[in-house]
């Protein structure tokens, strides 16, 4: 096939004609599918199902933990939660606190209480003129929406094949101590699958912001959610790194069991230094006398350790890496010799990252949606929803069966096809 960019105003107007009659033949199959969020699929949760069954009216507590989980007490976490949680993000289990089910709701809880309290008796953010954070792009809608919702300043980080752009991020955060954080999302990232080299790892614990509340908050969300498991990608400690550069105080780490056990029905974590901690557990008495501690007792009692963790997300890999396989598939074949689209090749995680032609992926997004498919909307990798070159969309390949998800996949390629087309016919036309 030749490339979309060399061909002639009446071949890409043939051409063109001969899409528009593919497309309604998609359209007249009434397609209803969805692949905007990375949920998992029900195949995946029904792996997790039987844990409903290991703590009941007859277990026997004491054999697990010396907690009683049925009342009050232990505002960490039981102490075997927070060691199967600490095994899973590779810090000591001192670090870490459990909460409640969701990673993201610690996140927000980290910066409201940046915002009225400071971080370690620094000025409340919400009294500074200006607050502003670090958003490698693409990157996690949500990390941006919580910014965006606090009313704090993002300013856009281009990502590169190793994670985000250090020289850029060394110079913002010595010059300006309005910059308070940065979001990563180290290991397979959301959405482009990326995992951070050592040299970024480092670079990052070196960091030497003008802000002494200047924190790194790394969302390690995909700790063990390898597609190859014989072959995970293993991804530097920041904590070490901070350590390293004598920086002990720099990170925050969240993380949960979301797409290990339940979403948002998990165990979520923070982790940080002993002063990071001990500033959020002062917080967290006026907030709560205690989260969930049976469902943490479920966990513990369900994985037993980091063993039957790996074991689990195994069979989760089983199911996720057909559903890469045939997205990839499916893209190479109708789409690289077109030369109208790039695309990521994640070794885990739940996204593929899909690169069109520069001012496409509105127009992608708004023809799926037309024919039956719902992507993630064109412009949520980006701050502020706003893709200064409209042309980045997240694939979810997970929640979908092999067989639907094909059938959107060929529909996307489509759309890709006629919003290419559509885009040089008006270049030419101008
Ligand atoms: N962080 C990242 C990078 C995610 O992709 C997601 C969900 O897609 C979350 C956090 C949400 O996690 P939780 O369910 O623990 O709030």
């Amino acid at each position: 096939m030749t490339t979309y960019a060399t061909m002639t105003i009446d071949e890409l107007e043939s051409l063109r004609i001969a899409l528009y009659q593919e497309y309604d033949a998609f359209v007249a199959k009434g397609l209803s599918l969805n692949m905007a969020r990375g949920k998992p699929s029900v195949a995946q949760l029904e792996l997790a199902r039987p844990m409903l069954d290991v703590v009941n009216a007859q277990t026997d507590v004491s054999a697990y933990t010396a907690v009683d989980v049925f009342n009050y007490g232990a505002l960490d976490g039981i102490p075997e939660a927070k060691q199967l949680m600490a095994s899973i993000m590779e810090v000591p289990s001192e670090d870490v606190i459990v909460m409640g089910n969701s990673s993201l709701n610690i996140m927000y809880d980290t910066i409201a209480r940046a915002m009225t309290h400071g971080i370690l008796g620094s000025t409340p953010w919400s009294k500074l003129e200006a607050v502003k954070f670090l958003c490698p792009i693409p990157g996690y809608d949500r990390h941006f929406a919580i910014c965006e919702h606090f009313g704090i300043e993002m300013i856009n980080v281009p990502m590169h094949d190793d994670g985000p752009d250090m020289d850029m991020i060394e110079r913002l955060v010595a010059a300006d101590d309005s910059i308070k954080g940065i979001w990563c999302v180290p290991k397979y990232a959301n959405p482009t699958g990326i995992c951070y080299s050592d040299d970024v790892i480092m670079r990052m614990g070196a960091l030497t912001p003008a802000a002494s509340d200047f924190r790194i908050f790394w969302d390690n969300a995909y700790a063990v959610h390898h597609l190859d498991s014989a072959h995970p990608v293993a991804v530097m400690s920041i904590r070490e790194a901070c350590k390293a550069a004598g920086h002990e105080d720099l990170w925050y780490m969240f993380a949960s069991t979301s797409k290990v056990s339940f979403a948002g029905g998990g165990i979520a974590v923070v982790a940080s230094s002993a002063a990071n901690i001990a500033d959020i557990k002062k917080n967290m008495f006026f907030q709560t006398i205690g989260h969930d501690k049976i469902n943490q007792l479920r966990h513990v009692v369900f994985f037993k350790n980091l063993d039957g963790i790996n074991a689990h997300m195994t069979a989760h890999a089983a199911i996720l890496a057909p559903k890469f396989e045939i997205v990839l598939e499916i893209f190479e074949n109708n789409l690289a010799s077109a030369g109208i689209g790039e695309w990521t090749s994640p070794r885990g995680g739940y996204f593929i990252s899909f690169d069109g032609m520069p001012g496409t992926a509105k127009r992608i997004v708004s023809l799926a949606k037309a024919a039956g498919v719902t992507l993630t909307g064109a412009g949520a990798t980006y701050p502020y929803g706003e893709d200064p070159e409209d042309r980045n969309i997240r694939i979810a390949p997970s929640y979908p069966p092999l067989d639907e998800l094909a059938q959107a996949c060929e529909l996307f390629t489509l759309c890709v096809k006629i919003a290419s087309v559509e885009k040089l016919l008006t270049s030419h036309s101008e």
